[in-house]
């Protein structure tokens, strides 16, 4: 079996607030294998985007890493020095978000931006790294890349600022990219050629992807696994088709419910009834009980982790050893 390239273990990131200490993400597990695809999906507020940015060393504070470890090949990222980390995000982890103009510099053209970050990181000169970002460029589908070296931000269109900022996220060819909600800011029309660019030249260059979206056609569509998150914690993970096709926590069957599909015959699209707990006012037990339409008495006072749930893991009771004895 290949070793993972990211390996994130029991992650627990808190907020000290005035009236105490807020949990946003608890006990997060998972790992992404080198080349694969995993796609974060979860309502807004389930902890999707925080957990990308715990990997990336990006916490605002004062949020911070209170538990669990993050490993990069098989290296502790999570808690070295701001400058060392800062090293490895450019190098080893690209980072794509949902506004392009975040990482990108108005004030700089596109190609002192890509060169500077070819150069911080790779051992060429100024004209090796320049040939590097017009081929970059050029991979991502913008033409005349040589003339558009020399412009500024402003003087591209959203997607094709986005394109600029896949090529960045590639310039010191990393081993993972995370990207949070990378589409969300574009217009309908581009979202579906971003992702498969972004897909396409991950592939490429070897990258594997964190994605996080609350699409669930886009993780159908780009990812080999899922990750459902619900209230900070990881309710089901799994390959993505299981997932889809037969997922076994509730909350993702709620999910799948709520998707339009083009050539099945659904009468009525299902509803998760009740929204997301604060993070305040997350419940005892299983967080999702309240909306569960199928909660029993341990789910009130107990807190399920992943359990073995057929081709994915789920954390939920009906998963159980004991419980799948008594439904026998
Ligand atoms: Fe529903 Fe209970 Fe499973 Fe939670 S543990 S998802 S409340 S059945």
């Amino acid at each position: 079996m290949t070793a993972p390239l990211l390996e994130v273990r029991h992650l627990r990131v808190e907020f000290p607030t005035r009236r105490g200490t807020l949990v946003a993400l608890d006990d997060i597990t998972f790992d992404i294998a080198p080349g694969e695809v995993l796609g974060v999906v979860g309502e807004s507020g389930a902890g999707k985007s925080l957990t990308g940015a715990a990997i990336i060393g990006l916490l605002e504070p004062p949020g911070r890493i209170a538990a669990g470890e993050i490993r990069l090949e098989g290296q502790r990222i999570d808690n070295l020095p701001y400058e060392r980390l800062r090293s490895i995000r450019g190098r080893k982890i690209g980072a794509i978000f949902q506004d392009p103009l975040t990482s990108l510099n108005p004030l700089y053209t596109i190609g002192r931006q890509l060169i500077e970050t070819i150069q911080t990181h790779l051992p060429v000169s100024h004209e090796e790294a320049r040939q590097r970002a017009v081929r970059l460029l050029q991979e991502t589908g913008i033409q005349a890349a040589e003339a558009r070296l020399d412009q500024y931000p402003h003087q591209f269109s959203g997607g094709m600022r986005q394109r600029v900022v896949i090529a960045l996220a590639l310039a010191a060819e990393p081993k993972l990219i995370v990207a949070d909600e990378p589409t969300t800011a574009l217009d309908v029309s581009i979202q579906a050629q971003i992702i498969a660019l972004l897909k396409r030249l991950c592939k490429e260059h070897g990258a594997a992807v964190m994605l996080v979206t609350h699409d669930m056609g886009v993780i159908a569509e780009t990812c080999d696994r899922v990750a459902v998150m619900y209230a900070g914690r990881v309710a089901e993970i799994g390959p993505v088709q299981q997932v889809i096709h037969a997922p076994a926590h509730p909350y993702t069957v709620g999910l799948m419910g709520s998707i339009p599909v083009m050539d099945e015959d659904r009468e009525r699209l299902l509803q998760i009834d009740g929204s997301m707990p604060r993070l305040n006012a997350i419940p005892p037990g299983c967080a999702f009980h309240p909306r569960c339409p199928r909660a029993f008495e341990r789910c009130h006072q107990e807190r399920p982790n992943l359990l073995d749930a057929g081709a994915t893991r789920a954390a939920c009771w009906l998963h159980a050893a004991d419980q799948q004895r008594r439904v026998a």
